[in-house]
């Protein structure tokens, strides 16, 4: 049987780290969805269609990867739409507490649905949309860090002074 898996978060931006992730996950699974979580209460820096619209322009020469947003909880969409498998990054030591906490709740939300850990990149271990938005914020170069079309994104809502977010 296909075995499709979602890759949630809130990709705010996406950044190099996210999309070895979204790679190898998609050697591994017959489809994969990376889904972008649109939560009302958390701040967000660009808007739910340019994350999306740069997450497809990154995803487009990966033929099993689309890209989809959804509201409310991750095991709630990943069962809507049959996925079996939760993908989630994990980076040294930071990300740990927090994922095995969250995988627990979803393994009691609903058993069926399994989450996977991909370990980060060494190059990426300390990699963060946080970190990313930070420097791009007061005008430092993260081309190292995310691909040329996130970089002119950040760079254009930086711009506006009307644009601040939360890192
Ligand atoms: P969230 O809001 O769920 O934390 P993120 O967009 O920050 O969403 O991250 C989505 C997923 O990608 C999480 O599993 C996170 O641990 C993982 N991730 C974030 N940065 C990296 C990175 N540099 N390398 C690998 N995985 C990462």
């Amino acid at each position: 049987m296909a075995t499709k898996a979602l890759y949630p978060g809130s990709f705010d931006p996406i950044t190099y780290g996210h999309l070895d992730i979204v790679k190898r996950a998609a050697q591994l699974f017959d489809e994969l969805v990376v889904a972008v979580a649109v939560n009302p209460n958390k701040q967000s820096c660009l808007s739910v269609a340019t994350r999306i619209g740069l997450i497809e322009d990154c995803v487009a020469p990966l033929k099993n990867v689309v890209v989809q947003q959804f509201e409310g909880l991750t095991i709630d969409y990943a069962k809507a739409t049959s996925a079996g498998v939760l993908v989630r990054g994990l980076r040294a030591v930071s990300d740990f507490e927090f994922e095995f906490k969250m995988s627990q709740m979803n393994k009691t939300l609903d058993a069926s649905v399994e989450t996977v850990f991909m370990m980060a990149g060494l190059e990426y271990q300390f990699l963060s949309s946080s970190v990313v938005k930070e420097v791009a914020r007061y005008g430092g170069s993260v081309d190292k860090a995310v691909p040329p079309m996130v970089a002119r994104a950040l760079t254009d809502h930086f711009a506006s002074t009307a644009n601040v977010c939360s890192a």
